[in-house]
Protein backbone atom coordinates (compact mmCIF):
# COMPACT_ATOMS: atom_id res chain seq x y z
CA UNK A 1 0.00 0.00 0.00
CA UNK A 2 1.03 3.30 -0.90
CA UNK A 3 2.43 6.05 1.58
CA UNK A 4 -0.92 8.02 2.40
CA UNK A 5 -0.66 11.80 1.71
CA UNK A 6 -1.47 12.91 5.60
CA UNK A 7 1.61 10.93 6.40
CA UNK A 8 3.74 13.38 4.51
CA UNK A 9 1.99 16.01 5.14
CA UNK A 10 2.50 15.08 9.17
CA UNK A 11 6.45 14.86 8.51
CA UNK A 12 6.38 18.03 7.11
CA UNK A 13 4.86 19.78 10.03
CA UNK A 14 7.33 17.54 12.05
CA UNK A 15 10.31 18.62 9.95
CA UNK A 16 9.50 22.77 9.90
CA UNK A 17 8.95 21.91 13.87
CA UNK A 18 12.91 20.66 13.85
CA UNK A 19 13.64 24.29 11.62
CA UNK A 20 11.99 26.57 14.25
CA UNK A 21 13.92 24.16 17.39
CA UNK A 22 17.02 24.45 15.75
CA UNK A 23 17.18 28.01 15.12
CA UNK A 24 16.24 28.35 18.69
CA UNK A 25 19.55 26.09 19.31
CA UNK A 26 21.47 27.79 17.48
CA UNK A 27 20.27 31.00 19.71
CA UNK A 28 20.89 29.76 22.92
CA UNK A 29 24.16 28.37 21.81
CA UNK A 30 25.22 31.74 20.68
CA UNK A 31 24.00 33.44 24.41
CA UNK A 32 26.28 30.74 25.71
CA UNK A 33 29.77 31.10 23.68
CA UNK A 34 29.77 34.35 21.84
CA UNK A 35 27.38 36.96 22.99
CA UNK A 36 28.65 40.25 23.41
CA UNK A 37 26.92 40.98 27.44
CA UNK A 38 25.13 44.00 26.41
CA UNK A 39 23.39 42.61 23.87
CA UNK A 40 21.31 40.08 26.74
CA UNK A 41 18.15 42.28 26.87
CA UNK A 42 17.34 42.01 22.97
CA UNK A 43 19.01 37.82 23.25
CA UNK A 44 15.69 37.84 25.07
CA UNK A 45 13.67 39.51 23.44
CA UNK A 46 14.34 37.02 20.23
CA UNK A 47 14.48 33.73 21.94
CA UNK A 48 10.94 34.92 23.39
CA UNK A 49 9.91 35.76 19.97
CA UNK A 50 11.17 31.69 18.62
CA UNK A 51 9.68 30.39 21.47
CA UNK A 52 6.12 31.44 20.67
CA UNK A 53 6.92 30.48 17.02
CA UNK A 54 7.52 27.04 18.54
CA UNK A 55 4.91 27.21 20.65
CA UNK A 56 2.15 27.90 17.53
CA UNK A 57 3.90 25.01 16.01
CA UNK A 58 3.52 22.11 18.73
CA UNK A 59 -0.35 23.47 19.33
CA UNK A 60 -1.46 23.51 15.95
CA UNK A 61 -4.29 21.07 15.48
CA UNK A 62 -3.34 19.77 12.00
CA UNK A 63 -1.37 17.42 14.23
CA UNK A 64 -4.40 15.42 15.97
CA UNK A 65 -6.64 16.00 12.71
CA UNK A 66 -3.83 14.12 10.51
CA UNK A 67 -3.04 11.61 13.34
CA UNK A 68 -6.58 10.77 13.53
CA UNK A 69 -6.94 10.34 9.96
CA UNK A 70 -3.72 8.17 9.70
CA UNK A 71 -4.47 5.99 12.91
CA UNK A 72 -8.41 5.74 11.85
CA UNK A 73 -7.42 4.49 7.86
CA UNK A 74 -6.41 1.18 6.33
CA UNK A 75 -2.47 1.84 6.55
CA UNK A 76 -0.92 0.10 9.35
CA UNK A 77 3.33 0.46 8.86
CA UNK A 78 5.29 -2.43 10.59
CA UNK A 79 6.19 -2.26 14.51
CA UNK A 80 9.34 -0.69 14.95
CA UNK A 81 9.27 0.93 11.51
CA UNK A 82 10.39 3.99 10.88
CA UNK A 83 6.83 5.31 9.86
CA UNK A 84 5.33 3.49 12.89
CA UNK A 85 7.49 5.23 14.90
CA UNK A 86 6.93 8.60 13.63
CA UNK A 87 2.85 7.75 14.36
CA UNK A 88 3.43 6.75 17.73
CA UNK A 89 5.97 8.99 19.30
CA UNK A 90 4.24 11.85 17.60
CA UNK A 91 1.02 11.32 19.19
CA UNK A 92 2.75 10.28 22.75
CA UNK A 93 4.11 14.27 21.94
CA UNK A 94 0.58 15.55 21.44
CA UNK A 95 -1.73 13.64 23.67
CA UNK A 96 1.12 14.91 26.82
CA UNK A 97 0.75 18.74 25.58
CA UNK A 98 -3.28 17.80 25.70
CA UNK A 99 -3.14 16.88 28.77
CA UNK A 100 -1.73 19.77 30.57
CA UNK A 101 -3.81 22.73 30.98
CA UNK A 102 -2.37 25.61 29.62
CA UNK A 103 -2.75 27.79 32.96
CA UNK A 104 -0.38 24.96 34.62
CA UNK A 105 2.51 24.95 31.70
CA UNK A 106 2.75 29.03 32.30
CA UNK A 107 2.70 28.80 35.85
CA UNK A 108 5.41 26.20 36.00
CA UNK A 109 7.61 28.16 33.39
CA UNK A 110 7.32 31.06 35.44
CA UNK A 111 7.91 29.42 38.55
CA UNK A 112 11.17 27.67 37.67
CA UNK A 113 12.85 30.50 35.84
CA UNK A 114 12.09 32.36 39.16
CA UNK A 115 13.11 29.49 40.97
CA UNK A 116 16.64 29.39 38.88
CA UNK A 117 17.42 33.04 40.26
CA UNK A 118 16.48 32.41 43.47
CA UNK A 119 18.73 29.41 43.46
CA UNK A 120 21.32 30.94 41.96
CA UNK A 121 21.73 33.67 44.95
CA UNK A 122 20.07 31.43 47.88
CA UNK A 123 23.24 29.08 47.01
CA UNK A 124 25.77 31.94 46.69
CA UNK A 125 24.80 33.26 49.95
CA UNK A 126 24.29 29.25 51.57
CA UNK A 127 20.46 30.10 52.49
CA UNK A 128 18.22 27.28 52.02
CA UNK A 129 15.37 29.44 53.99
CA UNK A 130 15.35 31.82 51.17
CA UNK A 131 14.75 28.91 48.25
CA UNK A 132 12.37 27.68 50.35
CA UNK A 133 9.70 28.93 48.93
CA UNK A 134 9.74 29.03 45.81
CA UNK A 135 10.72 25.16 45.52
CA UNK A 136 7.60 24.77 47.77
CA UNK A 137 5.75 26.01 45.02
CA UNK A 138 7.64 24.38 42.43
CA UNK A 139 7.22 20.93 43.76
CA UNK A 140 3.19 21.85 44.51
CA UNK A 141 2.80 22.58 40.47
CA UNK A 142 5.03 19.39 39.65
CA UNK A 143 2.85 17.39 41.69
CA UNK A 144 -0.09 19.24 40.05
CA UNK A 145 1.47 18.52 36.28
CA UNK A 146 1.92 14.94 37.59
CA UNK A 147 -1.67 14.26 38.17
CA UNK A 148 -2.52 16.32 35.17
CA UNK A 149 -0.56 13.92 33.21
CA UNK A 150 -1.86 10.54 34.68
CA UNK A 151 -0.16 7.87 36.52
CA UNK A 152 -1.61 4.50 38.09
CA UNK A 153 -0.77 5.58 41.59
CA UNK A 154 2.79 6.79 41.63
CA UNK A 155 3.12 10.69 40.72
CA UNK A 156 6.66 10.06 40.07
CA UNK A 157 6.41 7.74 37.55
CA UNK A 158 4.44 10.54 35.34
CA UNK A 159 7.45 12.89 35.54
CA UNK A 160 10.25 10.64 34.63
CA UNK A 161 8.26 9.54 31.48
CA UNK A 162 9.59 13.05 30.05
CA UNK A 163 13.20 12.08 30.71
CA UNK A 164 12.73 8.34 30.58
CA UNK A 165 9.92 6.96 28.18
CA UNK A 166 7.76 4.33 29.64
CA UNK A 167 10.18 3.46 32.57
CA UNK A 168 8.68 2.87 35.86
CA UNK A 169 10.17 4.29 39.49
CA UNK A 170 9.44 0.51 40.55
CA UNK A 171 11.90 -1.30 37.95
CA UNK A 172 14.42 1.66 38.56
CA UNK A 173 14.27 1.21 42.09
CA UNK A 174 14.89 -2.34 42.24
CA UNK A 175 18.36 -1.66 40.17
CA UNK A 176 19.09 0.83 42.07
CA UNK A 177 19.13 -0.48 45.80
CA UNK A 178 20.52 -3.68 44.44
CA UNK A 179 23.29 -1.25 42.83
CA UNK A 180 23.64 0.54 46.35
CA UNK A 181 23.90 -2.51 47.87
CA UNK A 182 26.64 -3.76 46.41
CA UNK A 183 28.36 -0.09 46.01
CA UNK A 184 28.31 0.62 49.71
CA UNK A 185 30.74 -2.20 50.62
CA UNK A 186 33.30 -1.77 47.71
CA UNK A 187 33.37 1.59 48.92
CA UNK A 188 34.21 0.85 52.11
CA UNK A 189 36.91 -1.55 51.13
CA UNK A 190 38.35 1.09 49.21
CA UNK A 191 38.39 3.60 51.80
CA UNK A 192 40.45 0.89 54.24
CA UNK A 193 42.71 0.11 51.80
CA UNK A 194 46.29 0.68 52.21
CA UNK A 195 47.47 1.45 49.02
CA UNK A 196 46.43 4.20 47.53
CA UNK A 197 47.11 6.20 43.76
CA UNK A 198 48.50 9.54 44.24
CA UNK A 199 46.54 12.32 42.58
CA UNK A 200 49.65 14.82 42.33
CA UNK A 201 49.94 14.02 39.09
CA UNK A 202 46.81 15.49 37.86
CA UNK A 203 47.04 18.60 39.58
CA UNK A 204 48.73 21.33 37.33
CA UNK A 205 50.12 23.38 35.56
CA UNK A 206 48.42 22.13 32.78
CA UNK A 207 48.73 25.27 29.98
CA UNK A 208 45.16 25.54 28.74
CA UNK A 209 45.81 25.95 24.90
CA UNK A 210 47.75 22.45 25.74
CA UNK A 211 45.07 21.19 27.21
CA UNK A 212 42.82 22.59 24.40
CA UNK A 213 44.93 20.70 21.60
CA UNK A 214 45.45 17.40 23.81
CA UNK A 215 41.52 17.12 24.32
CA UNK A 216 40.44 17.71 20.27
CA UNK A 217 43.09 15.67 19.55
CA UNK A 218 41.73 12.43 21.58
CA UNK A 219 37.84 13.50 20.53
CA UNK A 220 38.49 13.58 17.36
CA UNK A 221 40.77 10.20 17.96
CA UNK A 222 37.86 8.33 18.95
CA UNK A 223 34.90 9.86 16.16
CA UNK A 224 33.69 12.79 17.07
CA UNK A 225 33.72 14.41 13.81
CA UNK A 226 35.27 18.79 13.65
CA UNK A 227 33.68 18.85 10.14
CA UNK A 228 30.33 18.19 11.35
CA UNK A 229 30.90 20.01 14.93
CA UNK A 230 32.74 22.50 16.80
CA UNK A 231 34.59 22.99 20.98
CA UNK A 232 34.41 25.90 22.61
CA UNK A 233 34.15 27.79 26.14
CA UNK A 234 31.56 28.18 28.61
CA UNK A 235 30.90 28.37 32.19
CA UNK A 236 28.82 24.75 32.57
CA UNK A 237 29.79 21.87 29.49
CA UNK A 238 26.99 20.68 27.87
CA UNK A 239 26.46 19.51 23.98
CA UNK A 240 23.50 20.69 21.71
CA UNK A 241 22.88 20.17 17.79
CA UNK A 242 21.27 22.53 15.85
CA UNK A 243 20.79 20.60 12.49
CA UNK A 244 21.95 17.13 10.82
CA UNK A 245 25.67 18.43 10.22
CA UNK A 246 26.19 20.76 13.30
CA UNK A 247 26.82 19.47 16.69
CA UNK A 248 28.06 21.94 19.31
CA UNK A 249 30.16 21.00 22.55
CA UNK A 250 31.59 22.90 25.02
CA UNK A 251 33.98 22.88 27.85
CA UNK A 252 35.30 24.73 30.94
CA UNK A 253 39.36 24.58 31.24
CA UNK A 254 40.98 24.46 34.82
CA UNK A 255 44.63 24.93 34.49
CA UNK A 256 45.60 23.28 37.99
CA UNK A 257 43.17 20.24 37.60
CA UNK A 258 43.85 18.21 34.14
CA UNK A 259 40.30 15.86 34.54
CA UNK A 260 37.98 18.93 34.43
CA UNK A 261 37.95 19.84 30.69
CA UNK A 262 39.95 16.46 29.28
CA UNK A 263 37.22 13.97 30.95
CA UNK A 264 34.68 16.71 30.68
CA UNK A 265 35.37 16.77 26.22
CA UNK A 266 35.02 13.03 26.30
CA UNK A 267 31.68 13.16 27.85
CA UNK A 268 30.39 15.44 25.80
CA UNK A 269 32.25 14.19 23.06
CA UNK A 270 30.40 10.75 23.38
CA UNK A 271 27.05 12.86 23.63
CA UNK A 272 28.04 14.30 20.40
CA UNK A 273 28.83 11.14 18.62
CA UNK A 274 25.54 10.21 19.35
CA UNK A 275 23.59 12.89 17.18
CA UNK A 276 26.14 12.93 14.86
CA UNK A 277 25.42 8.95 14.89
CA UNK A 278 21.80 9.44 13.91
CA UNK A 279 20.48 9.21 10.58
CA UNK A 280 21.03 12.56 8.96
CA UNK A 281 17.86 11.76 6.13
CA UNK A 282 15.49 11.43 9.55
CA UNK A 283 16.23 14.53 11.17
CA UNK A 284 13.29 15.93 12.60
CA UNK A 285 11.48 12.90 12.87
CA UNK A 286 11.55 10.65 16.02
CA UNK A 287 13.41 7.79 13.97
CA UNK A 288 16.24 10.46 13.48
CA UNK A 289 16.39 11.37 17.19
CA UNK A 290 18.04 10.29 20.61
CA UNK A 291 15.37 7.44 22.58
CA UNK A 292 15.98 9.20 26.11
CA UNK A 293 18.41 11.28 28.21
CA UNK A 294 19.53 7.79 30.14
CA UNK A 295 20.71 5.96 26.85
CA UNK A 296 22.00 9.54 25.86
CA UNK A 297 24.18 9.60 29.07
CA UNK A 298 25.07 5.84 28.37
CA UNK A 299 27.00 7.09 25.14
CA UNK A 300 28.65 9.71 27.07
CA UNK A 301 29.81 7.56 30.18
CA UNK A 302 30.67 4.87 27.67
CA UNK A 303 33.31 7.07 26.30
CA UNK A 304 34.76 9.21 29.15
CA UNK A 305 35.43 6.39 31.51
CA UNK A 306 34.72 2.99 29.95
CA UNK A 307 37.10 4.08 27.42
CA UNK A 308 38.62 7.63 28.67
CA UNK A 309 39.60 6.17 31.74
CA UNK A 310 41.47 2.72 30.45
CA UNK A 311 44.84 1.72 31.10
CA UNK A 312 44.42 0.79 26.97
CA UNK A 313 43.83 4.37 26.11
CA UNK A 314 46.60 5.98 28.39
CA UNK A 315 49.23 3.47 26.63
CA UNK A 316 48.02 5.27 23.53
CA UNK A 317 47.96 8.71 25.06
CA UNK A 318 50.15 9.04 27.70
CA UNK A 319 53.50 9.79 25.37
CA UNK A 320 51.69 12.87 23.92
CA UNK A 321 50.56 13.54 27.52
CA UNK A 322 53.57 13.89 28.49
CA UNK A 323 55.17 16.02 25.48
CA UNK A 324 52.65 18.75 26.07
CA UNK A 325 52.62 18.88 30.11
CA UNK A 326 56.42 18.37 30.36
CA UNK A 327 56.22 20.11 34.15
CA UNK A 328 53.45 17.28 35.82
CA UNK A 329 54.08 14.63 33.63
CA UNK A 330 57.67 14.13 33.67
CA UNK A 331 59.47 11.13 35.47
CA UNK A 332 55.79 9.86 36.24
CA UNK A 333 55.01 6.74 34.55
CA UNK A 334 51.59 5.85 32.71
CA UNK A 335 50.32 3.33 35.83
CA UNK A 336 50.64 6.56 38.02
CA UNK A 337 48.39 8.92 35.97
CA UNK A 338 46.07 5.93 35.37
CA UNK A 339 45.57 5.14 39.26
CA UNK A 340 45.49 8.97 39.76
CA UNK A 341 42.49 9.37 36.87
CA UNK A 342 40.61 6.89 38.27
CA UNK A 343 40.82 7.20 41.84
CA UNK A 344 38.14 7.02 44.87
CA UNK A 345 37.60 9.59 47.10
CA UNK A 346 33.56 9.58 48.81
CA UNK A 347 33.24 13.53 48.63
CA UNK A 348 29.94 15.67 48.64
CA UNK A 349 29.46 17.25 45.56
CA UNK A 350 28.22 14.98 42.81
CA UNK A 351 29.73 16.87 39.81
CA UNK A 352 33.00 16.18 41.21
CA UNK A 353 32.54 12.53 41.96
CA UNK A 354 34.45 9.62 40.80
CA UNK A 355 32.73 6.51 39.17
CA UNK A 356 32.12 4.68 42.11
CA UNK A 357 30.66 6.78 44.50
CA UNK A 358 29.28 8.91 41.83
CA UNK A 359 26.25 6.53 41.87
CA UNK A 360 25.44 7.10 44.97
CA UNK A 361 24.98 10.99 44.74
CA UNK A 362 22.23 10.24 42.34
CA UNK A 363 20.54 7.16 44.42
CA UNK A 364 20.16 10.10 47.17
CA UNK A 365 18.74 12.35 45.33
CA UNK A 366 16.27 9.81 43.51
CA UNK A 367 15.24 8.60 47.01
CA UNK A 368 14.47 12.47 48.26
CA UNK A 369 12.61 13.79 45.45
CA UNK A 370 9.96 10.20 45.27
CA UNK A 371 9.63 11.70 48.84
CA UNK A 372 9.22 15.68 47.28
CA UNK A 373 6.70 14.47 44.79
CA UNK A 374 4.74 12.06 46.76
CA UNK A 375 4.34 14.61 49.53
CA UNK A 376 5.97 12.08 52.12
CA UNK A 377 8.73 14.71 52.67
CA UNK A 378 7.85 18.42 53.94
CA UNK A 379 10.23 21.15 51.57
CA UNK A 380 11.85 22.87 54.39
CA UNK A 381 13.28 19.18 56.26
CA UNK A 382 14.79 18.62 52.99
CA UNK A 383 18.42 20.05 53.95
CA UNK A 384 18.19 17.85 57.54
CA UNK A 385 17.23 14.54 55.64
CA UNK A 386 19.64 14.90 52.77
CA UNK A 387 22.43 15.41 55.59
CA UNK A 388 21.43 11.73 56.92
CA UNK A 389 21.42 10.53 53.53
CA UNK A 390 24.98 11.48 52.75
CA UNK A 391 26.28 10.36 56.28
CA UNK A 392 24.55 6.94 55.89
CA UNK A 393 26.06 6.20 52.36
CA UNK A 394 28.82 8.15 51.96
CA UNK A 395 30.21 8.75 55.40
CA UNK A 396 30.35 12.32 54.72
CA UNK A 397 28.11 15.25 56.14
CA UNK A 398 27.77 18.52 54.29
CA UNK A 399 28.41 21.29 57.01
CA UNK A 400 26.54 23.86 54.89
CA UNK A 401 23.36 23.41 52.31
CA UNK A 402 25.42 25.07 49.50
CA UNK A 403 27.87 21.77 49.78
CA UNK A 404 24.05 19.75 50.55
CA UNK A 405 21.02 20.38 49.32
CA UNK A 406 21.56 23.62 47.56
CA UNK A 407 24.55 22.29 45.08
CA UNK A 408 21.81 21.36 41.83
CA UNK A 409 20.27 23.55 39.44
CA UNK A 410 17.87 20.45 38.33
CA UNK A 411 14.86 21.25 41.24
CA UNK A 412 14.91 25.01 40.84
CA UNK A 413 14.09 23.97 37.21
CA UNK A 414 11.73 21.96 37.88
CA UNK A 415 13.64 18.74 36.33
CA UNK A 416 12.13 16.05 39.03
CA UNK A 417 12.43 12.80 37.56
CA UNK A 418 15.64 13.78 35.57
CA UNK A 419 18.66 12.41 38.46
CA UNK A 420 17.74 8.68 37.53
CA UNK A 421 18.40 9.14 33.97
CA UNK A 422 22.28 9.55 35.14
CA UNK A 423 22.48 6.14 36.86
CA UNK A 424 20.58 4.72 34.27
CA UNK A 425 23.32 5.91 31.98
CA UNK A 426 26.52 4.71 33.72
CA UNK A 427 24.58 1.31 33.50
CA UNK A 428 23.22 0.98 30.07
CA UNK A 429 26.99 1.85 29.49
CA UNK A 430 28.84 -1.09 31.33
CA UNK A 431 26.47 -3.51 29.90
CA UNK A 432 26.60 -2.18 26.13
CA UNK A 433 30.46 -2.05 26.81
CA UNK A 434 30.37 -5.80 27.92
CA UNK A 435 28.63 -6.86 25.23
CA UNK A 436 30.90 -5.09 22.96
CA UNK A 437 33.72 -6.64 24.45
CA UNK A 438 32.66 -10.04 23.69
CA UNK A 439 31.82 -8.98 20.12
CA UNK A 440 34.59 -7.18 18.91
CA UNK A 441 37.86 -8.71 20.99
CA UNK A 442 39.93 -7.00 23.23
CA UNK A 443 39.32 -3.44 23.07
CA UNK A 444 42.18 -2.56 25.40
CA UNK A 445 44.25 -3.79 22.69
CA UNK A 446 42.71 -1.42 20.18
CA UNK A 447 42.63 1.26 22.06
CA UNK A 448 46.69 0.58 22.57
CA UNK A 449 46.86 0.93 19.22
CA UNK A 450 44.48 4.29 18.69
CA UNK A 451 41.88 2.37 17.34
CA UNK A 452 38.56 3.71 18.38
CA UNK A 453 36.58 2.75 15.13
CA UNK A 454 35.30 -0.97 15.64
CA UNK A 455 33.88 -0.03 18.97
CA UNK A 456 32.06 3.31 17.37
CA UNK A 457 31.10 1.20 14.05
CA UNK A 458 29.38 -1.19 16.73
CA UNK A 459 27.07 1.71 18.32
CA UNK A 460 26.48 3.12 15.41
CA UNK A 461 24.50 0.44 14.70
CA UNK A 462 23.14 -0.70 17.67
CA UNK A 463 22.25 2.50 19.28
CA UNK A 464 22.19 5.28 17.14
CA UNK A 465 20.99 4.41 13.71
CA UNK A 466 17.96 3.51 15.39
CA UNK A 467 16.64 6.49 16.90
CA UNK A 468 13.27 6.75 18.53
CA UNK A 469 12.48 2.76 17.12
CA UNK A 470 12.66 1.15 20.66
CA UNK A 471 12.38 2.01 24.12
CA UNK A 472 15.48 2.58 25.92
CA UNK A 473 15.44 -0.43 27.83
CA UNK A 474 14.29 -3.02 24.29
CA UNK A 475 17.21 -1.39 22.66
CA UNK A 476 19.86 -2.24 25.09
CA UNK A 477 17.66 -5.65 25.51
CA UNK A 478 18.31 -5.97 21.71
CA UNK A 479 22.17 -5.15 21.55
CA UNK A 480 23.41 -7.01 24.84
CA UNK A 481 20.79 -10.13 25.23
CA UNK A 482 19.83 -8.88 28.72
CA UNK A 483 17.56 -7.10 30.23
CA UNK A 484 19.07 -3.32 32.29
CA UNK A 485 20.95 -5.45 35.20
CA UNK A 486 23.72 -3.31 37.36
CA UNK A 487 25.83 -6.53 37.35
CA UNK A 488 27.95 -5.66 34.25
CA UNK A 489 28.60 -1.81 36.31
CA UNK A 490 29.48 -3.51 39.15
CA UNK A 491 32.19 -6.35 37.36
CA UNK A 492 33.45 -3.43 35.44
CA UNK A 493 34.24 -1.49 38.35
CA UNK A 494 35.70 -4.08 40.39
CA UNK A 495 37.83 -5.28 37.58
CA UNK A 496 39.17 -1.98 37.24
CA UNK A 497 39.55 -0.90 41.00
CA UNK A 498 40.43 -4.30 42.33
CA UNK A 499 44.34 -3.88 41.21
CA UNK A 500 44.72 -0.40 41.79
CA UNK A 501 43.38 -0.59 45.32
CA UNK A 502 44.50 -4.22 46.00
CA UNK A 503 41.22 -5.54 47.14
ZN1 LIG B 1 26.00 13.98 30.15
Amino acid sequence: MTIPKAYQELCELARECAIVESIDALLGWDEQTMLPPMNGQYRAQQMKYVAGLIHNQRTNPKWTQLLDELENGDWRPNPNSDQHTTLKQLRRKVDRAARQPKELVQDLAEATVIGQQVWAKARKENCFADFLPALRKIVELKQQQADALGHKGNRYDALLDEYEPLATTEAIEIVLSELKQKLVPLIQRIAESQHRPSSSVVRGPFPIENQRKFATQAATAIGFDFQRGRLDVTTHPFCTEMGPNDCRITTRYDEVFFNTAFFGVLHEAGHGMYEQGLRSSMYGLPSGQYCSLGIHESQSRLWENMVGRSFGFWEHFYPSAQSLFPEPLNGGTCEEFYAAVNAVEPSLIRVEADEATYNLHIIIRFELEQELISGNLPVEDLPQAWRQKYHDALGVTPETDRDGCLQDVHWSAGLFGYFPTYSLGNLYAAQLFQQAENELGDLQLQFRDGKFDLLHQWLNEKIYSHGQNYPADKLVENATGHPLSSQPFYDYLFKKLGPIYQL
